[in-house]
């Protein structure tokens, strides 16, 4: 018998729903509309295309929108004055700096000047901090649909173990973190676990196997537990075909649950992102969850 798909799309429509129940009861305690800015430097067209999906799905549960370009001639400190703009600004509940930011960039020194309390992708030493000591608040989004879908399964997963494959800040060291924070048994691998070859032991041992390595097929469905959770947030492209991180064929054999690439954690992501905008209003209108 084959594994149960993941798919992202249903999921993501009832987190919008959820949104929209939120935005509704916020309604009735305080005024204003909930509000996200990008703030984007340059004409990157994958950032053209993220732009694109956060407008439509903000749009799709009541959340405004706004864009905020600059031109190809503004510097680092004009990027760091237009965050501390969006700081101020108290119609605005959330903010992204739109990525890639040209090499000359000093990255670290721009995210750190967005006040945690929008920084709605969860990328400043703060809201990472947060997670660490598992205090509720803004995490990442690619993470958190990771947990969203696990959730989904309805599979009690208190003390299983997992494993995350990919240590990035965006998406696996939050992914493990949220994990242990949820009391999985868990653990992350990486390059230098691959390179010692100690990485298909560690899968065959996962209840949970999250993988973000971005390498195609890098896990062979026949290293993958049978019963086992598999959320593949991969994106690889191979001759013209979108493919996971992981087997999908093979794996697909063996586990009970599995996400598909592309369609499970993709659709998922933006609407995470939405979530995390209205936790950051509520915490703005001092408005508990
Ligand atoms: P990253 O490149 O920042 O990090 C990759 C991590 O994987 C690193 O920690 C590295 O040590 C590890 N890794 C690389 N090769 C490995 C190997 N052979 N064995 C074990 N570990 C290995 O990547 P990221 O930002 O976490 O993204 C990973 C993948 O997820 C990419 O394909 C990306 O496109 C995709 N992604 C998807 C979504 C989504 O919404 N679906 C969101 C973010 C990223």
């Amino acid at each position: 018998m084959g594994a149960k798909l993941l798919q992202g799309k249903p999921i993501a429509e009832k987190i919008k729903a959820e949104i929209r129940a939120e935005i509704e009861s916020c309604s009735k305690k305080v005024t204003g509309v909930p509000a996200l800015r990008a703030i984007q430097f340059g004409d990157d067209q994958a950032s053209a295309l993220y732009l694109k999906s956060q407008k439509k799905a903000a749009e799709s549960v009541g959340i405004r929108h706004e864009v905020t370009a600059l031109n190809a001639k503004a510097v680092e400190d004009d990027l760091i004055g237009e965050i501390e703009r969006a700081n101020r600004d108290p119609n605005v509940h959330g903010m992204i700096v739109q990525m890639p930011l040209p090499k000359s960039f000093r990255v670290d020194r721009i995210l750190e000047a967005m006040d945690p309390d929008k920084d709605v992708e969860a990328v400043t030493t703060r809201n990472l901090g947060r997670l660490v000591i598992n205090k509720a608040g803004l995490a990442p989004c690619t993470a958190s649909a990771c947990v969203r879908l696990i959730e989904e399964t309805g599979v009690d997963v208190y003390g299983k173990e997992a494993v995350v494959i990919g240590s990035s800040k965006v998406v696996g060291l939050p992914a493990f973190l949220l994990l242990i924070g949820k009391k999985l048994t868990s653990m992350i691998c990486h390059t230098g676990t691959f390179k010692s070859g100690a990485l298909r032991s560690h899968v065959r041992r996962a209840d949970v196997l999250v993988v973000s390595a971005g390498q195609p097929r890098l896990i062979p469905g026949g290293w993958v537990k049978e019963g086992s959770i598999v959320i593949d947030v991969g994106i690889n492209q191979v001759d013209g075909k979108t493919v996971g991180d992981v087997d999908f064929e093979g794996a697909k054999q063996r586990a009970a649950f599995i996400t598909p690439v592309p369609g499970g954690v993709g659709p998922l992501t933006v609407m995470m992102l939405m979530k995390n905008l209205m936790t950051a209003f509520k915490l703005q209108k001092g408005i508990g969850s």
